[in-house]
């Protein structure tokens, strides 16, 4: 039993016109079927037949018709049913459904309507009725369709917004996140950069060895509470000048690191001695101090004094003990200084004037020590105008034999006789000159000078007796890299012979430059150049360098000779020295002799030569030649 799709039942429309629809009829009763098949095909619609239930099923599902007209009244499976079964299924719910029956009952129609009927027409039907229905449903079905079609194109659409917009949200959310990312990024260099402007900063203001602050943060401040001071006359603050005694003998003795270390533990000692108030490291072994609030000078020298004694106590490095002591100079702030370095400078004044009175102490500055300075700057021109114009002359002292009063050589010591100053002592003068470092060219001078005249007075045949020619050599002159250079050339011009020449260094010069000292001193051995240690016993007295120096003389200093008469513990030190030359092989010389009774004393401790005004004051070279041809020239 197939689908009655023949041709009698299912006239197709003329070619050229568009079918209305398709329409499949459902009924038992082959003669209904003939006569709406034909009407309908007539009115332009396409139409298949269903003889019952099932085949309506099949049929409604395989060609899918516009519309469904279903009798209701049919074996096996009324037309109930077939429609449930029809808006059971997805594909075929959507068809709709006209019943057709005879049955005229209300109930009917209410059913029909429940199972998902569209419309109900009643036999026996009006094919004008009928046309009516199924036109007006394939309208309502077209207009349904359409709206279907709208409606979905319309969700489309706003489904096709929804996704444009969550996916522009999506871009924003990534975007605003970019930013965000980029932003902290920034802000993270920003914060990087300024970091290491404040890293660069900080470095620019502070030492980095001992953290503290440096010479510019330490001059603004300076500068600071000297414009407060302009504006607040009452305000009042004091400037230390602070400078570590021998310190440079400490760095050479024992190494840059360790001296480093020192710095580092006297910076922090200074800082608990002066609390919050501004402690900076100028350089070096200087350091200043910035003390707020000191209406009265006895403020600032009371810290002075704390510092120095807290100085006292011993620092320990590295588990040894090291001592230091330091000088101190004081200004106390007042209107008249305008400029930092002003009163920098006067600091700087007053501290060397405390080094100058002895070390480990502190000076406040008055302004006497400016015409100080002052005359003191006159004096190094003065002295460069004497180097240039050769105002010095050279006295010899005679170093004699105390036993014999023989010669055995002579001291050579410098005098400056200037036109406009007169007679300038040594003692006035050789600092100076050691400070601006005048020293060199006057200590070359000197050398040569000495050699010179030791030198003729060989070829003069005033003496058959070997003499020695002493010079004095400074600490700046021992530290010249080209010392050595320099003597060999000065003996090679007077042709005077290395073992003729004695050079009197103190004990500070070979402290103060231990490294380069033990070098100098074997290249002044090997070239039989004799070594004096000048003023023994005033210094470091560290005798560990006897040892290891080849030092030939120790010469006790005037002032253990002067006092030799009436000190006992004098005669000991004396004696110890004598004792010690003795044992490592050295001669002694008494310097400053001035009486028979210390000559005796000197001669009876076994001191072997001596010099002094008891025997001769320095003399020019003119007397001292006299001097040489007197017969046997001795001091008996
Ligand atoms: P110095 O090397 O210890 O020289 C000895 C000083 O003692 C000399 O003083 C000498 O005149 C003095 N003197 C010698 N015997 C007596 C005495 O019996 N009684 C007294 N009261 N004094 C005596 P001067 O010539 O004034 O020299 C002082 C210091 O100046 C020297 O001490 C030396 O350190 C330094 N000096 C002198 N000439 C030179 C030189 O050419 N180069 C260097 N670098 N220093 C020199
Ligand atoms: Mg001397
Ligand atoms: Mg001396």
């Amino acid at each position: 039993m197939a689908l009655n799709t023949q041709a009698p039942q299912t006239a197709s429309p003329s070619i050229n016109e568009e079918p209305k629809g398709l329409i499949l009829i459902v009924d038992d009763t082959p003669h209904n079927l003939q006569i709406l098949s034909t009407a309908l095909t007539k009115q332009g619609y396409q139409v298949r037949g269903a003889a019952n239930g099932s085949m309506a099923l099949i049929g409604a599902r395989n060609i899918m018709p516009d519309l469904i007209l279903l009798d209701i009244k049919m074996p096996e499976m009324d037309g109930y049913t077939v429609c449930e079964k029809l808006k059971a299924e997805a594909e075929t719910q959507e068809i709709p459904v006209i019943f057709i029956s005879a049955l005229d009952d209300a109930l009917d129609k209410v059913k029909a309507f429940d199972v998902g009927g569209v419309d109900y027409i009643t036999k026996p039907f009006q094919l004008a009725e009928i046309l009516a229905r199924v036109d007006n449903q394939l309208t309502i079905g077209r207009l349904q369709k359409a709206q279907r079609l709208q409606n979905e194109q319309l969700q489309k659409e706003i489904r096709n917004r929804i996704a444009a917009e969550t996916q522009i949200q999506a871009l924003n959310a990534d975007l605003e996140q970019r930013v965000i990312q980029r932003t902290e990024r920034l802000n993270q260099e920003i914060a990087q950069r300024e970091q290491a402007q404040k890293l660069l900063k900080y470095m620019a203001m502070h030492d980095p060895l001992t953290d503290l602050p440096n010479r510019t943060l330490f001059l603004n401040h300076l500068e600071e509470a000297l414009q407060q001071l302009q504006q607040t006359p009452d305000h009042s603050f004091s400037l230390l000048f602070l400078d570590c005694d021998r310190f440079k003998a400490i760095n050479d003795a024992l190494g840059h690191l360790v001296g480093d270390q020192f710095l580092v533990a006297i910076g922090q000692r200074l800082q608990t001695c002066v609390g919050d108030q501004m402690l900076a490291r100028l350089g070096g072994d200087e350091f200043t101090i910035l003390l707020q609030n000191t209406p009265n000078k006895t403020v600032a020298t009371s810290v002075a004094e704390t510092i120095q004694q807290s100085l006292l106590r011993p620092f320990d490095i590295n588990g040894n003990e090291f001592f230091i002591s330091a000088s101190i100079g004081i200004v106390i702030s007042h209107s008249s200084y305008k400029q930092p370095a002003d009163m920098l400078r006067d600091a700087d004044t007053a501290m060397y004037r405390a080094k100058a009175l002895g070390k480990a102490r502190h000076v406040v500055f008055n302004t006497s020590m400016h015409e100080d300075v002052q005359n003191s700057l006159q004096l190094e021109t003065d002295l460069r105008r004497a180097i240039d114009r050769q105002e010095f002359i050279l006295n010899y002292q005679p170093i004699v034999a105390l036993d014999t009063g023989l010669i055995r050589g002579f001291e050579a010591l410098v005098r400056w006789i200037s036109p406009d100053l007169g007679f300038v002592s040594p003692g006035q003068f050789i600092p100076l000159a050691e400070d601006t470092g005048l020293i060199i060219p006057l200590g070359e001078w000197v050398l040569r000078e000495a050699c010179r005249q030791l030198r003729t007075w060989q070829t003069e045949n005033l003496t058959d007796i070997p003499l020695t020619m002493s010079v004095n050599l400074s600490v700046k002159q021992f530290s010249q890299p080209n010392l050595i250079e320099t003597i060999d050339q000065i003996l090679a011009e007077t042709q005077l012979s290395a073992h003729c020449l004695k050079l009197e260094i103190t004990e500070s010069a070979i402290m103060e430059n231990s490294e380069s000292a033990a070098k100098i001193l074997d290249q002044l051995r090997a070239r039989h150049i004799h070594l004096s240690i000048d003023d023994f016993g005033t210094g470091y007295s560290s005798l560990s360098y006897l040892n290891r120096f080849p030092v030939n003389t120790l010469k006790v200093d005037r002032s253990f000779v002067s006092r030799l008469d009436s000190d006992e513990p004098n005669i000991a030190i004396v004696q110890a020295i004598v004792t010690l030359a003795q044992t490592m092989g050295m001669d002694v010389v008494a310097e400053g002799i001035e009486t028979t009774e210390q000559q005796l004393q000197l001669k009876s401790l076994g001191c072997e030569y001596g010099q002094g005004y008891l025997f001769c004051k320095p003399v020019n070279a003119e007397a001292a030649s006299e001097i040489l041809t007197r017969k046997n020239h001795s001091f008996g």
